[in-house]
């Protein structure tokens, strides 16, 4: 974990303007993206030559130090033909949650999100959220973690992989209810980009 931990500091000091500017656009002020450790591979450690330029997103425990690390590319191309995906996980990894500290901090509710960056607008917005990558990312032994809570609120993509991740979640957790965005919605980001904060309560509230 050590060399993780580095590997966190070395990415955070590199930060690109692009990259700013990138997740500016995706709704992440710079304070955000340093609250998340988010970083950029200029100078991969052993293990992650193949994010090269990549946003790097440390998977942090509660205390902010990271327990894995998943890669966004940030290039605008089709990232098929480049041998990669749009997200990337370390070899060999079990699938994880993100920011996990959000169940040490939410109050009586907790949101679950599908991905990291619309985890990380829902924090913003007083939302305290996790995020279980990929509509296939769920597995039961995720159940201790959330059950406890009055109230879980499960964010779907408003496609079919997003209704199946509802459905595993609320089938799986008591309390847990889906809160189902419109296909003119988008994803959580995309919501928020257009209308706010207020958007994203008013579909809280299944409206
Ligand atoms: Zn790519």
């Amino acid at each position: 974990m050590a060399e993780l931990e580095a590997a966190t500091v070395a990415y955070q000091a590199a930060v690109t303007p692009e990259a700013v500017a990138i997740l500016k656009a995706r709704g992440i002020e710079r304070a955000e993206a340093t609250g998340f450790r988010l970083g950029v591979v200029a100078d991969p450690f052993p293990g992650h030559e193949k994010f090269r330029g990549f946003l790097s997103i440390p998977y942090l425990d509660h205390t902010g130090h990271p327990l894995s690390m998943r890669f966004r590319c940030l290039q605008e191309h089709v990232h098929r033909d480049f041998g990669h995906g749009k997200y990337m996980s370390l070899k060999d990894e079990p699938a994880r949650v993100f920011n996990i500290g959000a169940i040490h901090r939410a109050d009586d509710e907790l949101h679950i999100a599908e991905g990291e960056f619309d985890s990380m607008i829902l924090n913003k917005v007083g939302m305290p959220a996790i995020a279980i990558p990929g509509a296939q990312g769920w597995s039961s032994h995720h159940r201790r973690m959330v059950a406890g809570f009055s109230k879980v609120y499960v964010w779907g993509d408003p496609d079919e992989a997003g209704s199946e991740f509802i459905g595993k979640v609320t089938r799986a957790v008591r309390n847990a209810v889906g809160v189902r965005l419109l296909k003119a919605d988008g994803d959580v980001t995309e919501l928020y980009l257009k209308g706010g904060v207020a958007a994203l309560r008013a579909r809280k509230r299944g409206e």
